[in-house]
C-alpha cells in the first residue's frame, strides 16, 4: 500500500507531520483527529495493512444512530499519523491545527481473535463498500458502520452510522471538544502547541548563529596575536552551513 498521493501532497521539510511507521501490537487502532484547516472538519482513520485508512467527516462523529454523517474518503495516511498532534504551518497542504479528538482499538463485529484475519475481513468489507465495527475509544464506543454511497455524484462519499447499542445517545459528542492525549482543545493547541515547524526552524537558526558567533570569536582571538593569523583565521572559516 502506498502513502505516494499523502508523500505527493507534503513538503517534510516543512510540516512536522510524520512520513511513515509500522503498526505494532496484536490490535487495531483507530484515531479520529479534529482538524481545524480551511474548513474544521474530523479526520476518521482505520489502521488497516499498516497504514491508516482515512475519511475526513465534517461534522464529526455522531453517537446517534439517526444521524448519517458524510465521510469522504481521502488517500492512505501513515500508521504514525495517528500520534500527530500539532500546527501543519501555512502553505503546507491542510494548514492548521490538529489534535487526537479520540483513538483507541477496534474490531470487526465479529472478531476471530487474529489481528490478520480481522484485517483481511475489514479491507473486504472496505472494497465492498461496507465496513463494520466496533469501537473502543474515549468518546466512540460500540458498534459504527461506514457505508460507501455507490450512487453518489462522489466517488469517495461514504456515511459514518452509529448503530443501536448501549453506547448509542442523543448528545452531541463534539461538544466534548478536548484532546484525549492532552486535555487542550484546539485552540489551546493552536496557542501551546511547540510542535511547528517554525518553531524547529528557530531552533536550527540559533544553533546557526551560535556557530558564527563562534567563528567570530575564534577571528578576534586570532588577530589579537597578529594580523596575519587573523587572516589566516579569517580564511579558514568554514562557509556555514545554511539550516535545511
Ligand atoms: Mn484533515
Amino acid at each position: 500500500m502506498a502513502l505516494t498521493l499523502y508523500k505527493k501532497k507534503r513538503s517534510f521539510k516543512d510540516t512536522p507531520e510524520p512520513t511513515g511507521g509500522k503498526a505494532n501490537g496484536g490490535e487495531l487502532h483507530f484515531v479520529v483527529q479534529k482538524h481545524d484547516a480551511t474548513r474544521l472538519h474530523y479526520d476518521f482513520r482505520l489502521e488497516m495493512e499498516g497504514v491508516l485508512k482515512s475519511w475526513a467527516v465534517p461534522k464529526g462523529p455522531s453517537l446517534n444512530p439517526e444521524d448519517k454523517r458524510l465521510a469522504m474518503m481521502v488517500e492512505d495516511h501513515p500508521y504514525d499519523y495517528k500520534d500527530f498532534e500539532g500546527i501543519i504551518p501555512e502553505g503546507n497542504y491542510g494548514a492548521g491545527t490538529v489534535i487526537v479528538w479520540d483513538e483507541g482499538t477496534y474490531e470487526p463485529l465479529e472478531p476471530t481473535g487474529d489481528k490478520a484475519k480481522d484485517e483481511k475481513a475489514l479491507l473486504k468489507q472496505l472494497k465492498s463498500g461496507s465496513v463494520k465495527i466496533n469501537m473502543h475509544g474515549h468518546k466512540l464506543k460500540g458498534e459504527f458502520a461506514l457505508v460507501h454511497l455507490k450512487n453518489g455524484k462522489d466517488d469517495n462519499a461514504w456515511l459514518l452510522i452509529k448503530h443501536r447499542d448501549k453506547y448509542a445517545k442523543e448528545t452531541d459528542v463534539t461538544k466534548k471538544d478536548k484532546s484525549v492525549v492532552t486535555g487542550k482543545t484546539i485552540t489551546q493547541t493552536e496557542k501551546t502547541s511547540t510542535n511547528i515547524w517554525g518553531s524547529n526552524r528557530a531552533a536550527k537558526k540559533s544553533a546557526f548563529q551560535k556557530a558564527e558567533e563562534t567563528t567570530g570569536k575564534t577571528t578576534k582571538k586570532a588577530a589579537a596575536i597578529t594580523a596575519a593569523s587573523a587572516k589566516t583565521a579569517v580564511k579558514k572559516k568554514p562557509a556555514p552551513k545554511r539550516p535545511a
